[in-house]
């Protein structure tokens, strides 16, 4: 079982973000910068591009709309979309708020208070729930 079906389940803690029926969302413990968030899909998946292709278009569609909301919440110049999973093997994708080039990095992190992590996440889930 995945790091993220756990957080999915609610046995690891999150900074939640989204949800749907098959997808969720929530902050990045180790962000690239503020509101780094990834979108997965519940039904554990290792590599993206096996997934069925519904479902592969259905989290595109989910991650887009997360994307909408964080940009709304998150000072930022865009919000860049990234995908990797060579540390967890879950499928994920990352949406990173840029400020600039150097946020596309995953070198680069920044340090956020449980306080900044929990104030993003609800603002965000709030606007996402407002669409
Ligand atoms: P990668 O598999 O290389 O795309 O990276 C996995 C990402 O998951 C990294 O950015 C980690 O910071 C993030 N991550 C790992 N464990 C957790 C966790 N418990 N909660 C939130 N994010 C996590």
């Amino acid at each position: 079982m995945s790091v993220f079906t756990k957080i999915i389940s609610g046995e690891i803690p999150s900074y939640k973000i989204a949800e749907n029926d098959e997808f969720f969302a929530f902050l990045d413990i180790n962000p690239n910068a503020p509101g780094h968030t990834l979108c997965v899909p519940k039904v554990e998946e290792n590599k993206i591009f096996d997934l069925e292709a519904g479902v592969y278009g259905r989290l595109m569609e989910f991650s887009r709309k997360v994307a909408i909301a964080l940009e709304k919440e998150v000072t930022c110049k865009r919000v860049g979309m990234a995908v990797v999973g060579l540390e967890v093997p879950h499928v994920h994708v990352h949406l990173i708020p840029l400020r600039d080039m150097e946020d596309m990095r995953f070198i680069n992190k920044v340090s956020l208070s449980k306080e900044e992590m929990s104030d993003i996440s609800t603002r965000v889930h709030t606007r996402f729930l407002l669409g």
